[in-house]
């Protein structure tokens, strides 16, 4: 196996078991993409197994500590620790770094599984990644792979398409359900690997408040969070998107369920919320899930901006005792931050707010204790209590 010798003293974060060495860090040595090598201190003393990427600047993205990493058994390893969610057939089953496999997720939905490599290390074994996958997992249907996430190409991966890895080609429209409710998954054009699965806690959470409440559904996507209102008896459902695309799969989504009417808005959030309170309108329970606002810690603060604009908007649109759901996924947004964004909103809409529930990325997106940067997504369930 190939060395790679770190420069002098950057082993301390290593044996920290902080997954990522940078360029910088790196002294002596060099390998092929992806390819897994020791690593080792300036001293020569071992630190651990990393896989190599020559043209990212994490040069070293670390795979190991103890023995010779296999990486068969760190996927199934990832499988097992899911087999206790119940009450849904689609779920995360690998979460790159947190999970031990850096740059590489995996989702199955109803047993169609849907990869992202976005490591060199996960491009050079995708291959057995996907074979690792069809053995662990019940009634396997399939492997694909979607390339067309432009972070490939700080890796010096081709950003490409979808293909099929093993198994059968997945349908058009792969149908999942995530309790009650059921929902048609785009696993080729669809967000992330077709659904974001992360807000899975956070769309039951909105169920369960939902009864008898006017929704607004902001940035609904496919409409989980407003369909998961309708299963929750909500009276009224509004669901708002800029893209036709989501909204006719919202829609699809809508029937297959059999809810009745429901509204669906294509608008920019921004606009909509305003023309909202223009028109005097008043809703029991908003939602506010937006795509992310900064994608660095240099953006944090024009995010921030945008945050406490909807935010505002959206509190001042609550009736009394309306509830608002509220959140960000931008990692670069620390929770602390969010609070605070949310207090200045609601500080300038006027409102009394209480906070009755906070969350987080769902169990199947775990974070990592050594790589807190795993940590992006959070979100507050707050009360109009004047
Ligand atoms: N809540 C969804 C996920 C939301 S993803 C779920 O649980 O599945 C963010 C969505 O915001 C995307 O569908 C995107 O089309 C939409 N979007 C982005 N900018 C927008 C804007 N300015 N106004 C309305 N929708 C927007």
């Amino acid at each position: 196996m190939k060395k790679i010798v770190l420069a002098k003293g950057r082993e301390r974060s290593v044996l920290k078991r902080h997954p990522w060495v940078f360029s910088g860090a790196v002294a002596e040595g060099s390998a092929d993409p992806g390819e897994i090598v020791e690593v080792v201190s300036a001293r020569g003393d071992f630190v651990g197994y990393g896989a190599f990427s020559p043209s990212s600047q994490i040069r070293l993205r670390m795979v190991g500590w103890n023995g010779v990493p296999d990486v068969g058994a760190l996927v199934a390893a990832s499988v097992a620790r899911r087999s206790s969610i119940v009450g849904t057939d689609a779920i995360r089953l690998v979460n790159a770094e947190s999970d031990g496999l850096p740059g590489v997720v995996a989702d199955s939905y109803a047993g169609h599984m849907v990869c992202q490599f976005t490591s060199a290390f996960g491009e050079r074994y995708r291959g057995e990644i996907a074979a690792a996958l069809m053995e662990s997992v019940n009634e396997a249907k399939g492997v694909s792979a979607r390339d067309d996430v432009e972070v490939r190409a700080k890796e010096g991966l081709s950003v490409g398409g979808f293909s099929v890895l093993a198994g059968e080609e997945p349908p058009e429209l792969v149908e999942i359900f995530e309790g009650g409710v059921r929902m048609l998954v785009d696993v080729r054009k669809g967000h992330k690997t077709g659904f974001y699965l992360d807000q899975r806690d956070a769309r039951a959470a909105v169920g369960r408040i939902a009864a008898g409440r006017t929704v607004l559904n902001c940035f609904s996507f496919t409409g989980g969070f407003g369909l998961h209102a309708a299963a929750g008896g909500a009276k009224s459902v509004t669901q708002v998107d800029i893209s036709s695309g989501a909204l006719a799969l919202a829609a699809k989504n809508w029937e297959l369920n059999g809810f009745g009417e429901a509204e669906f808005v294509e608008a920019d959030v921004f606009k909509y919320l305003r023309s909202c309170r223009d028109a005097g309108r008043r809703f029991g329970l908003i939602v506010l899930d937006p795509p992310k606002f900064a994608e660095s810690k240099s953006q944090v603060m024009r995010a921030a901006r945008g945050y406490k604009d909807i935010n505002l908007l959206a509190m001042k649109l609550l009736e009394p005792g309306g509830m608002l759901a509220t959140f960000s996924c931008s990692g670069a947004m620390t929770p602390e931050l969010f609070e605070r964004v949310l207090a200045e909103a609601a500080l300038d809409s006027g409102r009394s707010l209480q906070v009755v529930g906070t969350t987080r990325q769902a169990e199947d997106h775990p974070v990592s204790v050594f790589f807190p940067e795993g940590l992006y997504l959070k979100g507050a369930i707050l009360r109009a209590a004047d």
